[in-house]
């Protein structure tokens, strides 16, 4: 690195290097802090290695080889079609090495220094970092999925009256089901498979286990996707949830809720497994894969904390304030280690809320949990902000809603994109949007919009006054706020 990082010290340490720290680290720089960042894997973090783009590399994959299965409705003739899957996923980690590379040139030229290495909290501002001998990258360290220290090591020392800590999460795994890389996938297995397997169990039905139900459907693999809870994706609204949940079963994924595991017989290459249902019946089947996405665990452990007065909450988070401030001085946290929702962009903005605030900018403003959109980039897509219909009833608002259905937008129809819904819910007095829930074709994209309205309180006549340009998906905006008011035009 050309300087000895030994006895440096600098302005601002940030510890990870996901799109929390990395965003982090570039807004002090801008600011004109010294400023160091210490990742033990590769830059860009599970987002850009393992999370937000690999996947959405693959699901790009299987969108074209499923227009391709429906070109005659298009009135395209394609003789035939077939994939490889070594290709798809080839193009997938190319693309979140070309990000990742991307970020480390960032980091030259905001003149941060990047330190490779395993970082922990010593305590008074020191940060002891174990580097590995050799040189570590996101593919070699395929497998890695702990926050444990390596093994051979040597250690260097840096200091700095402000430590944002980036650490992100790690998969979690059930008890009775040991990942083994090979029958029981974790993400990064599910994202690097070495062939399509014929039948795949996906446990889980948050974003990242119907993301790979929807990949691996596509693709013909029999895809059953179980839950534990009554419904799937919990955090979204009922009904958009059950609109979901038909059009994956449309595209042949099967879904099983209230679903829990009794047994699993793992052999060499598949795995047998009995369920429970809510009716008190046992099914059993046979799965070539079986991926458990059940959620994550904060990297909070083995990072030294017990040296600082930094307290975790509920499910070992790190406890902070809106300004991302710890209990220890000094001491930041920001990303997956601070609990949910745990997304990307969160994170991103947690970082130049932090360093803006450490900086002591005028007009710096916490963040609004009701205001993180969160996107699910399956077919259907699934988009949201703000609260659900039962959230807003249960938090004491009287609500008005409107709906607008896809098959009304011409837009959608000449895409052959007729299924999906779009809800938004304004509090009845003042009109102001409270929540916005979307299904259907490129909504992650349509729920920015509605981020902008809802960040700037905008009430359904000010959606309605809006001029949206036709013809676009986007019109469903303006014709599910009229129809708030029973004014709707195309339905
Ligand atoms: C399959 C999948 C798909 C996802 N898709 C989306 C999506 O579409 N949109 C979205 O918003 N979110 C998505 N997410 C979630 C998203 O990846 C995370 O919310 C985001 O990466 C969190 O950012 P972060 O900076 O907090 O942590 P991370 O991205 O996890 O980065 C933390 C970094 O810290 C490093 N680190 C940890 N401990 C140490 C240490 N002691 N010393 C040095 N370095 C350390 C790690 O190596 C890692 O690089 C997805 C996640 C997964 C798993």
């Amino acid at each position: 690195m050309g300087i000895n990082m030994q006895t440096d010290s600098y302005d601002v340490i940030v510890v990870g290097g996901g799109p929390g720290g990395y965003v982090a680290a570039i807004r002090a720089a801008q600011l004109g802090f010294r400023t160091a960042i210490v990742e033990r894997e590769a830059l860009g973090g599970i987002c850009l290695n393992w999370g937000c783009i690999p996947t959405k590399a693959l699901l790009r994959s299987a969108d074209i080889y499923d227009y391709i299965q429906h070109a005659k409705s298009f009135g395209i003739e394609v003789s035939s079609s077939s994939f490889q899957i070594k290709d798809i996923i080839d193009r997938s980690r190319k693309i979140a090495k070309q990000l990742s590379d991307g970020i480390g040139m960032l980091m030259k030229k905001n003149k941060i220094d990047v330190i490779y290495g395993y970082a922990r909290l010593a305590g008074n501002g020191i940060i002891d970092i174990i580097q590995q001998d050799n040189k570590q990258n996101a593919e070699e360290n395929k497998s890695k999925n702990s926050s444990k220290i390596p093994s051979s090591s040597s250690n260097i020392r840096i200091s700095s009256p402000h430590i944002i800590l980036a650490t992100g999460a790690r998969a979690r795994s059930l008890p009775n089901l040991t990942i083994d890389h090979k029958v029981i996938w974790d993400y990064r297995d599910a994202m690097t498979p070495p062939e399509m397997p014929q039948s795949l169990l996906v446990i889980g039905s948050g974003a990242i286990g119907v993301e790979f139900a929807s990949f691996y459907a596509t693709f013909g693999c029999k895809v059953t996707l179980i839950e534990i809870a009554d419904r799937i994706l919990l955090s979204e609204d009922d009904e958009i949830a059950t609109f979901a949940r038909k059009m994956f079963e449309q595209r042949g994924i099967e879904i099983i809720t209230s679903a829990d595991i009794l047994n699993i017989k793992v052999s060499d290459d598949s795995a047998k497994v009995t369920l429970q249902t809510s009716k008190d019946q046992s099914i059993n089947k046979t799965f070539d894969r079986i991926l458990s996405a059940v959620g994550v665990l904060p990297n909070t452990d083995d990072l030294g904390l017990e040296k600082t007065k930094v307290t975790l909450g509920k499910g070992g988070y790190v406890e902070i304030d809106e300004f991302m401030r710890t209990n220890e001085p000094g001491v930041y946290a920001i990303g997956d280690i601070t609990t949910f929702p745990l997304l990307a962009h969160k994170a991103s903005h947690q970082g130049i809320v932090c360093i803006e605030k450490i900086a002591n900018l005028p007009n710096v403003h916490g963040i609004k949990k009701e205001n993180i959109p969160g996107c699910t980039y399956s077919s259907p897509q699934i988009a949201s902000v703000g609260l659900t219909e039962k959230a807003a009833i249960s938090a004491g608002y009287k609500i008005r809603i409107g709906k607008f259905p896809f098959v009304g937008n011409g837009k959608a129809i000449a895409m052959g994109e007729p299924q999906g819904l779009i809800k938004l819910i304004f509090e009845e007095k003042t009109g102001e949007l409270l929540g916005a829930h979307l299904v259907g074709t490129e909504v992650t994209e349509l729920i920015s919009t509605l981020v902008l309205a809802k960040t700037a309180e905008c009430t359904e006549n000010e959606i309605i006054a809006t001029v949206f340009p036709h013809p676009t998906l986007s019109e469903m905006l303006h014709e599910a706020a009229l129809a708030a008011q029973n004014r709707a035009i195309h339905i």
